[in-house]
């Protein structure tokens, strides 16, 4: 299978940093995909990793355009959330209601990331209408797409720490589910 890794945001305006200011959404997933991407690539699959940038501009649009340019079959966004409250806290994956293997992914991927965070199952979003965040994103993909969101990284410092530290076994988690994913849908 193909898979589309699209870091969150872009290169000038990188999304919220984390907690204690180490990482911006964007530098947090451009250090750690790669590994992902390698895990991947063991289990036979293709992996690339792509932003919006690639296809020449700033918005979710171009983030789609990116993933549909790599013919991925399955694309995933990867972000981290924030709150006005520092008690917010939990994983959520976001995918298209009209996509049933959207759908799947998206328990299979939200099983895996609570698994290893441990943190509040806030469960799966549904976007499908033009005010749903990431509405341009989930409707110009013309593949399975998901936007991970796996903790309230920018707000609340359990949830960061948790995030930094199970980093590598999340990645790994990650690729064994997406592997799982292929198989259970056979491409
Ligand atoms: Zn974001």
């Amino acid at each position: 299978m193909n898979i589309a890794l699209s870091i969150g945001h872009h290169p000038r305006s990188q999304g919220c940093d984390t907690i204690d200011g180490s990482f911006t959404e964007y530098s947090l997933w451009a250090t750690h995909l790669p590994l992902l991407r390698q895990h991947l690539e063991a289990y036979g699959h293709t992996a690339r990793i792509v932003n919006r940038t690639q296809a020449g501009g700033s918005t979710p649009s171009f983030a789609a355009a990116a993933c549909n340019a790599v013919h991925a079959d399955l694309a995933i966004e990867f972000h981290f959330n924030a709150a006005d409250t520092p008690e917010a806290t939990g994983t959520e994956t976001l995918y298209w209601r009209g996509s049933a293997l959207g759908k799947i992914a998206a328990e299979m991927l939200q099983q895996a990331m609570t698994g290893i965070l441990k943190l509040r199952d806030r469960g799966l979003k549904t976007v499908s209408s033009p005010n749903d965040r990431g509405y341009e994103y989930f409707h110009k993909t013309r593949m399975p797409a998901l936007m991970l969101e796996p903790a309230f990284a920018a707000t609340n410092a359990g949830d960061w720490a948790r995030l930094r530290d199970t980093m590598p076994a999340l990645m790994a988690a990650l690729a064994a589910t997406i592997h799982r994913y292929s198989e259970t849908v056979n491409n």
